[in-house]
């Protein structure tokens, strides 16, 4: 039996993965650090281990966005395609090619999230990412 394989990338192409399996967790996160990073009002992403997902063309530029979290973007065209902290690294899921196979399963940080953005789906809401 052989394993999904997701490919997925930039909106310029410069940067391309693969993830690699199914995800551990996938969900909205609302955080003030992800709709300032992203110009969004939420981000989707979808929780893989390290070692299920990699770069497969370019080498992305990396942010540290907090003392444990680091986003990996392309220079280019801007686009962030993923968070990776500790032993995790989560694409974003509109960076797949695909992300229609890839469906929130919960929403975080909530206590951040912008009034006017509701997404009717009855999905479990956490005001922070306490799982
Ligand atoms: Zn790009
Ligand atoms: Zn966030």
């Amino acid at each position: 039996m052989t394993e999904t394989i997701r490919p997925g990338g930039c909106l310029c192409g410069a940067l391309r993965f693969e993830a690699t399996g199914e995800p551990i967790d996938i969900g909205w996160c609302h955080c003030r650090i992800c709709q300032r990073s992203s110009g969004a009002p939420a981000q989707v992403w979808a929780l893989y281990p390290s070692e299920a997902f990699r770069w497969i063309k370019g080498e992305p530029a990396i942010y540290a966005s907090s003392a444990e979290g680091r986003r990996e973007f392309c220079a280019t065209c801007g686009s962030q395609v993923a968070f990776r902290i500790g032993a995790y690294a989560s694409p974003n899921v509109g960076c797949f090619d695909e992300p229609d196979s890839l469906k929130p399963r919960r929403h975080i940080w909530t206590e951040s999230r912008i009034t006017w953005f509701e997404t009717p789906d009855g999905l479990p809401r956490s005001p922070r990412d306490d799982k």
